[in-house]
């Protein structure tokens, strides 16, 4: 199915984010999404995260300004 230019579909994976260390999501080591601080994501599932940042392999975040909005005081914690 064609994605819509209405709704374009902003979900990622975990593969398409520089918070993904091997097997782990580092995002949940440093206590920043809620997870345990050896949380494995599967990496392949489209999703929705707080955590997300794009890495290389996502050329469609830059494009749309996906990561914008996820801009944030690095003080900040996410409880
Ligand atoms: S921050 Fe979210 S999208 Fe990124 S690796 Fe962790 S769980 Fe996946």
């Amino acid at each position: 199915m064609p994605e819509s230019d209405l709704f374009p579909d902003d979900r990622r994976t975990c593969e398409q984010c520089a918070n993904l260390a091997g097997l782990r999501c580092l995002a949940a080591w440093r206590g920043e999404i809620v997870a345990n601080r050896d949380y494995e994501p599967l990496r392949d599932i489209l999703r929705r995260c707080e955590g997300y940042m794009p890495n290389l392999k996502d050329t469609n975040g830059h494009q749309q300004g996906y990561c914008k909005d996820l801009e944030r005081d690095p003080n900040e914690r996410i409880q």
